[in-house]
């Protein structure tokens, strides 16, 4: 059975935490937990899931400021992901957020950091890990090609691609990412970004400016 998906916006970002559940086992993970804490707690409670890992794309902190605490309130879960190349990143999460005003933001560091060509499993489903660093050295995107379904953190949006104006972004490694790792995923394949709505592969190669040929 398919999973199913079900998308909580988080933090001032508008990030798209993602519950991903089997309707039949309820078995699932949770997605970019960013915090809004309370909010990501009533999305479980509404759709009956009951999480068992979560998962970090990256490690900005509207995908992994919420991830240390909801792991305490979920009984220690483990947390998967991202690349270790952001662990600067979830070190720092506590004085990013301090620097723009979020107070309680906690570092986090993962059980399991991904590399490329590992898996992960959610509810029995098999996702593929690709490395994707451009948007932060160590962004990762996971791909279940039976369901054709992708989570990609920033790497990619609906018209857009992630930002790579930080003092570690990288432009060219992106669209190489882009070019080579997700296009050829097939254009079939539906994904959930960080930020604004979901789209497939086919509809960017078409329409997305910063890589359509
Ligand atoms: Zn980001
Ligand atoms: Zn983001």
């Amino acid at each position: 059975m398919p999973l199913k998906a079900a998308i909580v916006p988080v933090t001032p970002f508008q990030q798209n935490c993602t519950l991903l559940w089997d309707e039949a086992t309820k078995r699932g993970a949770v997605v970019d937990p960013g915090g809004d804490l309370p909010r990501i707690m009533a999305g479980i409670e509404k759709t009956g899931m009951t999480p068992e890992k979560i998962l970090l794309t990256h490690g900005h902190l509207d995908h992994a400021g919420g991830a240390a605490e909801l792991k305490e309130k979920l009984a220690g879960i483990p947390i998967e992901g991202p690349h270790e190349a952001d662990k600067f990143l979830l070190d720092g999460l506590s004085a990013q957020g301090l620097g723009m005003g979020m107070v309680g933001l906690r570092n986090v560091t993962p059980d399991r950091w991904l590399a490329e060509g590992d898996t992960v499993t959610v509810a029995g489903a098999t996702f593929s890990v690709l490395h994707c660093p451009g948007h932060s050295p160590g962004s990762v995107v996971l791909v279940n090609a039976a369901q054709r379904f992708a989570l990609v953190g920033d790497v990619i949006f609906q018209g857009s691609i992630g930002r790579t104006d930080f003092p570690y972004g990288d432009h060219a490694a992106l669209i190489e990412a882009i070019k080579t790792k997700l296009l050829p995923l097939g254009d079939d394949v539906v994904f959930i970004c960080g930020h604004g709505p979901v789209s497939t592969i086919g509809q960017e190669r078409q329409s997305n400016p910063f890589i359509a040929a």
